[in-house]
């Protein structure tokens, strides 16, 4: 019988071989960087989201280490036993001043983040809004949640009001990705935190892709747009530009305090390795003082935007350091991306259901760790691919 239950199984990964969407894992010998080895050989990677360039970084790696001396590795409990070291206690401090919001608490990792505030603040008789391109884990918290889920076009603020308006729910969130993870463009924050003044609703910002990149010294999308307001509820992860692992939650102390009695992702889970939050403390400061690796990424995104010439495949218009080429088809897409890797270039091919059908797409991630030539290199490689394919 239990043959039945397997052959089940090898019949989806088989539908999902023959659409070109069967995805791979590569094993990498290396840390990130612009350089890495991969599958037993040296490629110029743009895969990875350390935007800044920190995941290998001296000061961050002395940090740990220090602090492994002292804490050791384990956290050995969930925060609300005895797992919340000073570390922790330090960087939520940290990171709240950071961003300008009066309290933050610290989860092992954005998808965690998102879940928690979701489902302690959203329940059944409420309803939350969400652009249809939010990433996964804020649309898994929403159905978790049991909140009536309404997704409106991307970035289509009529649209979202019209929604906002008919709707009866006791409690509205309105929640947006602030940088689009697979577009790079950045939501109307400004105008949706207007539309959730006059319908009472909070607004939930995701800043993954945000955070230590954009704004003032890194400080994020709110920074960026300079808005500031109570019914923000802000997170961010610290995987991505801060170069190491997890995520914050921040907004008012009320909240905050809510979330850590009531979230359920923060309560019944051991705490991260206190290290790690000994070596973002290392993070935080290289992100607030070192403007120069903001300034050298914004140099490449630049470079790429004027250089990339494209007939069939199209740069989209994305002032980010996520620089999506779309192409279409999943199977063109990873022809693409194997003809780069035969070039010495690793750029992932992103395929359904992570972007919507007949939107396959390269997405280059850029990164203060790249050089010019490296950007040069990979403009040349892409633009002769095309004319390489076309035939
Ligand atoms: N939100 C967005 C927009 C993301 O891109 C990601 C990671 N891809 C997450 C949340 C999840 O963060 P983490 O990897 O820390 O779980």
């Amino acid at each position: 019988m239990s043959e039945n239950l397997f052959a089940s199984l090898q019949a989806v990964l088989d539908q999902r071989t023959a659409d070109g969407l069967s995805r791979q894992r590569r094993l990498l010998d290396s840390a990130q960087g612009a350089h890495v080895k991969v599958d037993g050989r040296e490629v110029l990677s743009f895969c990875s989201n350390d935007y800044l360039g920190l995941a290998n970084h001296p000061e961050l790696i002395a940090a740990l280490q220090e602090a492994a001396a002292k804490s050791g590795v384990g956290s050995g409990a969930s925060h609300l036993i005895t797992g919340h070291h000073r570390y922790h206690h330090e960087l939520e401090q940290a990171l709240a001043a950071f961003v300008g919001l009066p309290a933050a608490l610290l989860f092992s990792t954005g998808y965690m983040a998102n879940l928690a505030v979701i489902t302690a603040l959203m329940g059944r008789k409420d309803a939350i809004f969400a652009d249809k391109l939010n990433h996964a884990s804020l649309n898994d918290a929403a159905v978790l949640s049991r909140a009536e889920l309404n997704r409106y076009p991307h970035n289509d603020l009529p649209a979202l009001e019209h929604m906002l308006r008919t709707s009866q729910a006791i409690r509205k969130l309105v929640v947006a990705d602030a940088v689009f993870s697979m577009d790079g463009d950045l939501a109307s924050v400004p105008e949706l935190l207007a539309l959730c003044e006059r319908h009472d609703a909070w607004l939930m910002l995701d800043d993954a892709h945000g955070f230590g990149v954009l704004g003032e010294k890194g400080r994020g999308t709110l920074s960026h747009f300079q808005v500031a307001s109570k019914r923000i509820i802000y997170m961010a992860t610290l995987g991505k530009a801060a170069g190491v692992s997890g995520a914050f939650v921040a907004g008012e102390s009320v909240l905050i305090d809510y979330l850590m009695q009531n979230a359920r992702t923060y309560i019944y889970t051991t705490a991260t390795p206190p290290v790690l939050s000994a070596s973002l403390l290392a993070a935080l400061k290289i992100i607030e003082w070192e403007d120069s690796r903001r300034e050298h990424l914004k140099q490449l995104i630049n470079l790429l935007k004027s250089n990339l010439r494209l007939q069939r495949w199209q740069l989209m218009d994305s002032s980010t350091a996520i620089q999506p080429v779309i192409v279409g088809s999943n199977e063109e897409v990873l022809r693409l991306s194997e003809h780069l890797l035969t070039q010495g270039i690793l750029v992932p091919a992103i395929r359904p259901p992570t972007v919507p059908k007949g939107s396959a797409r390269l997405r280059i991630s850029l990164s203060a760790a790249h050089s010019v030539d490296d950007v040069q290199r990979l403009i040349t490689a892409v633009q002769s691919a095309e004319k390489a394919m076309a035939i």
